[in-house]
């Protein structure tokens, strides 16, 4: 924070607890900030502090049926949006990038305020999401169809953006899970009506003033700040949106769904929970098993939806991986957000709080030995002591439910077959990562788990153009890479007799 932005970020911020005043607190529709139709506003909140940053307008059917009416205008054949070429559109995606860039410190100011992530892996969100959508730049004029001849036929196939499309996030990534949303949606061509968490609107906010600056046309984004069951419902059974992209729990993606099988048929992606397990085997070097499911687990608090929550040891190492990786939970430093060196902030709210510390008492309860942390830190803001279970049987609830928190759970495992069985036995399948030497262990687990994504060797590698997304109930369709396209297109097929 020393020349630049930064130096006007430090006259407008207080960075002990990062009080920045943001700029954006209204709905945007159509270019424009507005209040939304009813006035009502809600606040939003730090969650090192438990303080309200500012209030923002509250958004609901009335707000999302104006921005549905601004969207489809800017999805009309004949306007301007879809009369940018391709490359014209990766323009624009490309300045949309240049701006974040000059506004790095201040989007990831906004996000460790608003979510409590240290102000280091909220840069590090920034200059990813920027990545993200540099990435579908590069898309605009990539995706073709095919000519198919059949006898006295000539086929062609056209892909199409699918039209207006809702875009529902959760909190723990608020910027990242925009920009996976808006990169393959803006490169396709489509029209936007985002719905950011009530808990972290704020660099949602901050990307439509940048969007605007960059010059999307009018009703090309548009931001409803707003709760699930009024604004994010109201999208997933509004008529006009085509496709709706949800990143959540299982609980509302199977709402979501609902909604949009009854309303429209409109297209449908889900992102949703796992319960990821990792797997060390005993020919690894034991100090990089422990420091990668270490940070599998301790990442963004736990609070990460392919967070590697079964840690899986083999039982030759077993009781010394136990005792590092306690000590290296106990060594985790959990404070100020904005203070350098910190690791850990705050859950992002009490319920959350109140979530994980249940866990945790669950996992006592029912007889899991306690090897590290297990309270709560303080009582201002929502901060967990990184917390460890050795000795922890599948049947458990904190072996199968999705905490959500700095909650690592280690089980102990003898063989590859049995490990694959277990590994496989939750309702989820989102991701998994094995630590081993033998290439033949490693891909053997790979081909055999349940997991959208699976990582040899390392965790959390997560690359724009790498395909993401989840078997069983981690969810439906894949995000990021070619793949991610998908969710946004029709194929259209067009065929000419030869006369
Ligand atoms: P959530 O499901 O409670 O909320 C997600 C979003 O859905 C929020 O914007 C919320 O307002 C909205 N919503 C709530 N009720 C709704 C309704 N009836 N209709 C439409 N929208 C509604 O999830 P959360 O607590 O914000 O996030 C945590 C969950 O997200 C975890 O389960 C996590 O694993 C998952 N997640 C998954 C991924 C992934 O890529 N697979 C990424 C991040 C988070």
């Amino acid at each position: 924070l020393e020349v630049g932005v930064g130096r006007w970020l430090l006259m407008r911020c207080d960075h002990s607890f990062g009080n920045c005043k943001p700029d954006y607190s209204q709905l945007f529709i159509n270019n424009e900030f507005v209040d939304s139709v009813s006035g009502k506003t809600f606040a939003t909140f730090n969650p090192a502090t438990g303080k309200e940053i500012i209030k923002v307008s509250e958004g609901d059917k009335a707000d999302v049926d104006l921005a549905v009416i601004a969207a489809k205008k800017a999805f009309h054949r004949n306007s301007e949006w879809r009369q940018l070429s391709p490359l014209q559109r990766t323009a624009l995606m490309n300045k949309l990038c240049g701006l974040m860039t000059r506004d790095k410190d201040l989007l990831a100011s906004l996000e460790t305020q608003d979510n409590g992530k240290p102000y280091a892996e909220a840069l590090f969100d920034v200059t990813y999401s920027m990545l993200t959508l540099q990435y579908y730049a590069g898309w605009t004029d990539k995706f073709f169809g095919d000519t198919i001849p059949a006898g006295g036929f000539t086929s062609m196939t056209r892909k199409e953006p699918v039209g207006v499309v809702g875009q529902i996030i959760p909190w723990n990534y608020p910027l990242l899970m925009l920009a996976w949303k808006w990169g393959p949606a803006l490169a396709t061509g489509c029209t936007i009506i985002m719905k950011p968490a009530e808990q972290t609107p704020l660099t949602a906010l901050h990307m439509a003033a940048l969007a605007k600056e960059a010059g999307f046309p009018a009703g090309v984004i548009n931001v409803i700040n707003g709760f699930g069951p009024t604004a994010g419902a109201a999208i997933s059974e509004h008529p006009d949106i085509a496709k709706v992209a949800f990143t959540g729990s299982v609980d509302i993606g199977r709402i979501v769904m609902e909604a949009a099988a009854k309303s429209n048929l409109k297209r449908v992606s889900l992102e949703l929970g796992g319960k990821s397990p990792v797997v060390a085997f005993d020919d690894a070097d034991i100090d990089f098993a422990v420091d990668t499911t270490h940070e599998a687990l301790f990442s963004n608090h736990g609070q990460s939806c392919c967070a590697g929550s079964r840690t899986y040891v083999h039982e030759k190492i077993y009781d010394q991986f136990v005792a590092k990786a306690a000590a290296k939970a106990k060594e985790r430093k959990v404070g100020n957000p904005f203070e350098a060196n910190v690791q850990q902030g705050p859950q992002i709210d009490q319920e959350m709080l109140t979530k994980v510390l249940g866990y945790i008492e669950s996992g006592q309860k029912e007889g899991a030995k306690l090897q590290a942390g297990g309270k709560r830190i303080g009582n201002v803001g929502f901060f967990v002591e990184p917390t460890v279970f050795s000795d922890v049987k599948d049947d458990m609830r904190i072996a199968q439910e999705e905490i959500f928190g700095p909650v690592q759970s280690i089980f102990k495992f003898s063989s590859l077959e049995e490990m694959i069985d277990r590994a496989n036995n939750v309702q989820y399948g989102l991701a998994a990562g094995v630590i081993t030497n033998d290439i033949n262990k490693a891909l053997k687990f790979a081909n055999s788990v349940d997991a959208g994504s699976v990582w040899i060797n390392c965790y959390d590698a997560v690359l724009p153009s790498t395909p993401f997304g989840g078997y069983k109930h981690s969810g439906i369709g894949r995000e990021l890479g070619k793949d991610g396209l998908d969710n946004y297109l029709e194929t259209k097929t067009i065929t000419m007799k030869l006369l």
